[in-house]
């Protein structure tokens, strides 16, 4: 697997700086090496720097190692991010404790760094693999947009978003025009190439946080638009539609005009607890529906 290369972030947190001084020494060629000397800063570190890895003390004042472990695996910010214990401590019934609360390792110490290096570099090149396999399993491997997976989520995390701030969601559905007939007129890669021009021009036409185009599989996108009213929406929609024909891709059997062309569908709520996802992607459904029969390269939505 070619998987791309960063500098890992390595958090050493121990309450004896000698500690880490040996321990930044053993792993200083790993990565870039940040510390804390209490479990409350190892948490306010992890969360803000998300380090690829935390290396931790047991036995601390205020928080212990434990206690630390424990509050980064129950945020889901932090949940993800290996822990290393390292401790003087060599009771077997502590070893299994901190693995039962979630640690991936443990070193001993005084430590001896060839070893702790080796172990630390391990978790590294597991943790990049991990990463590596998430991000692309939210990404459409023809198109290299978010996935279908990818929207699943993004719109309940934007509802649940929307529900607690009482604010409008947008939604636009996407759907190339005569697309068989591309195929059948080109050839299928021609098609493949096409939907990824056009999943290209849709993407970069919405630019606000939280503004997403995702495949919704074969050749329809779609479109979320959190804080979006419904001239907003029509607007970005108009706009879609726009960068689309403005590609010109040559479509000579469309019943529409000599080029790719799409059909938008949109809807909007006003967030509250009564309402259903499924109900939106179902009015969205419906309006591009009304596009299509209303002769297609056209925008519907209410
Ligand atoms: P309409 O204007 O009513 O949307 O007609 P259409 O031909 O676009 O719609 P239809 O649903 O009949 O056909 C969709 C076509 O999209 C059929 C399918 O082969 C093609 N398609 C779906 N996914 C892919 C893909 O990944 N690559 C290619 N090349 N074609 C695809
Ligand atoms: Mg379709
Ligand atoms: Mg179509």
């Amino acid at each position: 697997m070619n998987i791309p290369e960063s500098t890992s972030k390595i958090l050493i947190v121990d309450d004896e700086p000698l500690n880490i001084e040996v321990m930044s020494g053993a792993l200083e060629e790993l990565g870039d090496i940040m510390f804390a000397t209490s479990g409350e800063e190892a948490i306010q570190l992890a969360l803000t720097e998300k380090p690829d890895i935390v290396i931790l003390d047991i036995m601390m004042p205020g928080i212990d190692g434990y206690e630390t472990c424990r509050r980064l695996k129950e945020n889901p910010e932090t949940e993800n991010i290996p822990v290393i214990f390292a401790t003087a401590m060599t009771d077997q019934a502590d070893e299994a404790k901190g693995f039962e609360i979630g640690a991936v390792d443990y070193v001993t110490k005084p430590i001896v760094q060839p070893i702790v290096a080796a172990r630390v570099k391990n978790h590294l090149q597991l943790k990049r693999y991990r990463d590596y396999l998430e991000t692309i399993a939210f990404i459409d491997g023809l198109t290299g947009i978010p996935n279908r997976r990818s929207f699943d989520q993004h719109l309940r995390s934007e509802w649940q978003r929307g529900i607690r701030t009482g604010s409008d969601l947008s939604l636009l559905l996407i759907d190339i025009d005569h697309f068989k007939q591309y195929n059948d007129t080109y050839g299928h890669q021609a098609g493949d190439a096409c939907l990824a021009l056009v999943a290209k021009a849709l993407s970069s036409s919405v630019h606000r946080p939280g503004d997403q185009v995702a495949r919704y599989g074969g050749e329809e996108f779609v479109c979320v638009l959190p804080s979006t009213s419904l001239d907003g929406a029509e607007a970005i929609g108009a706009t879609l539609r726009e960068a689309v024909n403005f590609l010109k891709i040559p479509h000579k059997s469309s019943s529409v005009c000599d080029h790719v062309t799409i059909s938008i569908g949109g809807a909007h709520v006003k967030l509250d607890k009564d309402q259903e996802i499924g109900d939106l992607v179902s009015a969205a459904d419906a309006n591009l529906y009304k596009s299509k029969q209303n002769g297609r390269d056209r925008v519907t939505i209410g």
